[in-house]
């Protein structure tokens, strides 16, 4: 974006330049930071569920490096919502760094687990803030304006600038009824775009590729009443994400109308209901739940157990039901499951392989394919039309997207009547300059995948790239024995290969090796040199020339020299 704009405004003021670290390229850990005046906040910092290519990784965080070299720079993070995807990385974050929190009282209360299960509390502090509520945060004057979206209490945040308004729609749809009442308040944007413009536009671009318009929350509690009426003879069983407390409202409304007692299963739903009843979240009275250890005495047709798992989670509550591990829980014929969800790109091997489990085991299962018993917390085509025509930006720029969301995104806005080169669809890393000149792109900050192993904090991309390799071709270990005076090879080669090729076929071949390398180790000048590095060098060239040719696989190969 080159282009310079004339502004109407009379603004003589410094730059403001947004930068970001994630969520701008796939779905997860966004992370959007906004500098004035060498001050900077973050809206948002989320974590990424990892995919089959990146084997024993726990979660993706954003590239923080940009934070790590500007620590004392960070004036707050402010929180849209309470999903993993936009809080998940806070705990993460302030085991390095230390800054105040703001956001509603639930994404701090679901933000808090973590971060007190790390003991990092102490580098934060947490502010709560209410619908509608304004506030000045260092040199950013941040209003947080209610939107519906799947987990309660979500915000847009206005963020006024020395460079005009800059708007975050965080993650919304436009739900005209929602289960608690409380709409994006398209009035107080109408307000704000009209009375102050809106300089620049980011909104959510989830659902860009999806036409019309995404259905009420309410729909899906018809839909759950329907059916818990059709199945009075079966024990039901559902799963939803354990932060959609409007989904378990509806849930547990749907199972009090069929006379059910409601049991919960897994420790996320546990912990999540207790928060909910703690804020004055959730109406359901506590007489209609029962402990899930009593669940014996009840008649399982008078019976709802809502579960941790819609993502087909290996260790969660639903999975260990499907695959008959669960404590507590059998699932068989008689049991209706319904998975209140959508898997999250990545998650559909493990959630097909439940439900495939779930029917095995006999039960009838029910999904947001076969039936509406799950909608989207994301607006559609027509509603991100809606919020663009209400905001009327000057500039816009998608975010929270895989590259086609974005570029589709952008399209709606051009479809609307906004003008091609006022749109910038950027990327992870991309930092942007709103200036009196208007909007520049303006060089890059980090934004690799940090991937998170265990509690061992970041790995790096060899290491990756090493498990990628083991994972898809196995490895070739070769083990010689050298005396350590002479340089003489006097045990191996010896060869153990796991994951390479059957044991049975592998015979032959590793007899063929043995000689091929004893032969190369006595034609070596090396041997005797006592330089080991070229011995293994040696074993690994040979051994990697006779796999390729004979297997066309590219196994790891590792030498191992001992001296003895
Ligand atoms: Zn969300
Ligand atoms: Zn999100």
């Amino acid at each position: 974006m080159k282009k310079h704009h004339t502004n109407t405004l009379n603004r003589a003021n410094g730059p403001v330049t947004v930068s970001f670290l994630g969520g701008l390229g796939e779905i997860g850990r966004n992370c959007t930071c906004i500098t004035v005046d060498g001050r900077i906040l973050l809206v948002d910092f989320g974590l990424m569920f990892p995919d089959a290519n990146m084997p024993g990784v726990d979660l993706v965080l954003p590239d923080f490096s940009f934070l790590r070299e500007n620590k004392d720079s960070i004036e707050a993070c402010v929180l849209t919502h309470g999903h993993e995807d936009h809080m998940g990385g806070l705990a993460f974050l302030l085991s390095e760094l230390s800054f105040p929190i703001y956001g509603s009282k639930l994404a701090i209360g679901l933000a808090q687990s973590r971060i007190f299960e790390f003991g990092v509390e102490d580098n934060t502090s947490f502010h709560e803030v209410s619908d509608g509520e304004r506030l000045n945060i260092g040199p950013f004057d941040v209003e947080f304006i209610p939107v519906t979206h799947s987990v309660p209490h979500g915000f847009a945040v206005c963020i006024r600038t020395p460079q005009g308004v800059i708007f975050h729609t965080g993650d919304f749809k436009i739900d005209l009824t929602p289960v608690d009442g409380r709409k994006t308040d398209l009035g107080r944007i109408g307000s704000i775009a009209n009375s102050e413009k809106i300089r620049l536009l980011l909104s959510d671009s989830t659902n860009a590729e999806e036409p019309g318009s995404t259905e009420s929350e309410k729909q899906v509690g018809k839909e759950l009443t329907a059916i818990f009426s059709e199945n009075r003879d079966s024990r039901i069983i559902v799963t939803c994400f354990a932060s959609h407390l409007h989904r378990i409202e509806q849930i547990a409304n749907a199972s009090i109308e069929s006379g059910r007692k409601i049991a919960i299963a897994g420790r996320s739903m546990i912990n999540n209901m207790a928060l909910a009843r703690k804020l004055g979240l959730i109406s359901v009275p506590e007489w209609a739940f029962i402990d899930i250890d009593t669940i014996g005495s009840f008649d399982p047709a008078k019976l709802c157990i809502i579960s941790t798992g819609s993502q087909g989670e290996p260790m969660s509550a639903l999975s260990l039901m499907a695959s008959g591990e669960h404590k507590r829980v059998k699932v068989g014929p008689g049991d209706l499951v319904i998975l209140s969800s959508h898997a999250i790109p990545g998650n559909e091997f493990n959630v097909n392989l439940v439900i495939d489990r779930l029917y095995r085991a006999g039960a009838k299962v029910i999904h947001g394919e076969l039936s509406k018993v799950h909608v989207s917390g994301h607006a559609r085509r027509d509603e991100l039309a809606i919020m663009l025509s209400i905001c009327k930006p000057e500039y816009f720029i998608p975010i929270h997207g895989e590259y086609r969301h974005l570029v589709n995104h952008a399209l709606v806005a051009e479809n609307i009547g906004m003008e091609h080169e006022n749109i910038l669809v950027c990327e992870d890393g991309d930092v942007v300059v709103l200036s009196d000149n208007g909007i520049q792109l303006s060089g890059e900050v980090g934004s690799n995948y940090l991937y998170v192993d265990g509690i061992v904090g970041d790995i790096a991309h060899p290491v990756l790239r090493d498990r990628q390799v083991l994972a898809q071709e196995g490895v070739i270990v070769i083990v010689v024995g050298i005396e350590a005076k002479t340089g003489e090879i006097i045990t191996g080669p010896e060869i153990i290969t796991k994951g390479w090729i059957d044991a049975q076929d592998s015979d032959e071949l590793l007899e063929e090796a043995k000689i091929l390398l004893g032969n190369a180790l006595s034609d070596s000048s090396s041997i005797g040199s006592n330089d080991y590095a070229a011995v293994r060098r040696l074993l690994r060239t040979a051994m990697g020339k006779l796999v390729a040719t004979k297997t066309k696989r590219k196994p790891m190969i590792v030498p191992v020299v001992m001296e003895i």
